[in-house]
């Protein structure tokens, strides 16, 4: 009797969620990152700029790194982070360090290589001036979008030996 009811009563609960219909990683990555982090000295959670230039730094001193990011991977469009960074020369210093400033120059745009064009529809004229950030101190500056500056410290962290993941 009690074995009937149960029996009935399972029959009516709703069916439970197979693995595959959870949100889970696929189980290839978490099997490939298992085998890849066996030995971690540093564990790094985001790859945004801070996450991705400290993976790159302690890589590149012989740490194992594993570096732990939510998006897919570094250049995945982010609608509301579509933005540019100014990397002035404190910035260049560390790109510098790393062999990154040409490829940054490369792809970015230089804070004193553009001029801005303002015209009025009603003929009021037409003024050309220099970007608001222009001074000496940001001469050598350069304009480079998110996407492209996290991808570039992402191939440089990975080509360092950290997993990225
Ligand atoms: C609207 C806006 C405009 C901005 N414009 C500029 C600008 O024009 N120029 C400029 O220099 N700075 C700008 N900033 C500031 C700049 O974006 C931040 O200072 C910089 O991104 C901080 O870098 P971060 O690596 O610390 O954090 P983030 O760039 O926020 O990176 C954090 C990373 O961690 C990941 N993450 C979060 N939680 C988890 C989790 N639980 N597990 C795994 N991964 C996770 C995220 O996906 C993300 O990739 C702007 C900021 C905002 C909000």
């Amino acid at each position: 009797m009690a074995a009937a009811l149960l029996t009935q009563v399972l029959a009516l609960a709703p069916p439970r969620a197979t693995p595959s219909a959870r949100a889970s990683p696929p189980r290839a990555t978490l099997e490939r990152g298992a085998a890849r982090a066996e030995h971690v000295d540093v564990l790094i959670a985001g790859g945004g700029p801070a996450g991705l230039a400290a993976a790159l730094s302690l890589a590149s001193c012989g740490r194992a790194v594993t570096l732990v990011e939510r998006r897919e991977h570094a250049a995945a469009f982010e609608a509301q982070r579509a933005y540019l960074y100014l990397l002035d020369r404190r910035g260049q210093r560390f790109t510098d360090a790393h062999g990154l400033t040409e490829q940054i120059q490369a792809r970015g745009v230089p804070n004193d290589g553009y001029l801005i064009t303002r015209a009025w529809p009603d003929a009021r004229g037409v003024v050309t001036s220099r970007p608001l950030l222009a001074q000496e101190s940001t001469s050598s500056a350069i304009w480079i979008p998110r996407a492209v500056l996290l991808e570039l410290l992402a191939q440089a962290a990975a080509a360092a030996g950290a997993t990225l993941l």
